[in-house]
């Protein structure tokens, strides 16, 4: 089976849309990785797209806060007020389904999909070091994280632990996985990519050969800014779209 591995929505159906539309025929079934809501200004679109579309998604910790189970003095000031919009934005229907959706790592087709890291879904793996502490808890060989809106991940060849870079100019990579290698692997982010690229991210999977594409892919950023701004969400969350940070 081919999965299309979506992480990181977070409300921006400009660019769900434009990678819907990428990756037609690439896929068989649709996983999510978390934080569906949260900064952006469609939280309806792509909550009723989710819960039409994806066979499997799990809650990251902007669902959790969106849910009203969380403490919001962990959030910087624009990711709060953003939660509080999406709070009295939600539809009851999308925030009932937000407000259910189970904590990862869950496990789907031999690999496992979790938020942020193994133990924590609020965890950060960013560097190798964070890497090399999340690996040992790993009871399947591909998993797949988001949380950190950069795309890529790391594989540990039992020697050692190497970064994965994302594809940058031609926005497609492939990866084999191999036998003796372990591997978390980050989709990217679909709404607020955080690498410095702006194109959105997603990855597709494939099961049976262990085949990962990475790709980027370019949507209307203008588009997705003109509604955070008329919804008068903070202007941080519209600028940093262009930038891809
Ligand atoms: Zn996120």
């Amino acid at each position: 089976m081919r999965y299309l591995i979506l992480s990181d929505i977070h409300a921006n159906w400009e660019a769900l849309q434009a990678v819907v539309e990428h990756a037609t025929g690439r896929y068989g079934r649709i996983l999510c990785c978390g934080d569906i809501v949260g900064y952006g200004a469609d939280p309806n679109a792509v909550t009723d797209w989710v819960r039409a579309n994806a066979v499997t998604v799990i809650r990251g910790n902007h669902d959790k806060a969106s849910a009203g189970l969380e403490d919001l003095d962990w959030f910087n000031p624009a990711a709060r007020e953003a939660t509080l919009w999406t709070i009295n934005n939600l539809e009851p229907g999308n925030a009932e389904y937000v407000r259910q959706l189970p904590k990862g790592p869950i496990p789907v087709d031999g690999f496992q999909i979790l938020h942020g890291s193994p133990l924590d879904e609020d965890e950060y793996l960013v560097g190798i070091g964070d890497a090399g502490q999340a690996f040992p808890y790993l009871d399947r060989q591909v998993t797949f994280f988001g949380h950190t809106h950069v795309q890529g991940g790391f594989v540990w060849t039992m020697t050692r632990i190497e970064p994965i870079k994302a594809p940058m100019q031609t926005g497609e990579k492939r990866l084999e996985v191999e036998p003796d290698s372990v591997y978390l692997l980050n989709p990217g982010s679909v709404g607020q990519p955080r690498d410095g690229d702006a194109r959105a991210c997603y990855a597709v999977y494939d099961s049976e050969t262990k085949v990962l594409d990475y790709f980027r892919v370019v949507y209307d950023v203008e588009g997705a800014q003109a509604k955070i701004r008329k919804a008068g969400l903070p202007e941080l969350l519209a600028s940093r779209l262009a930038l891809g940070r």
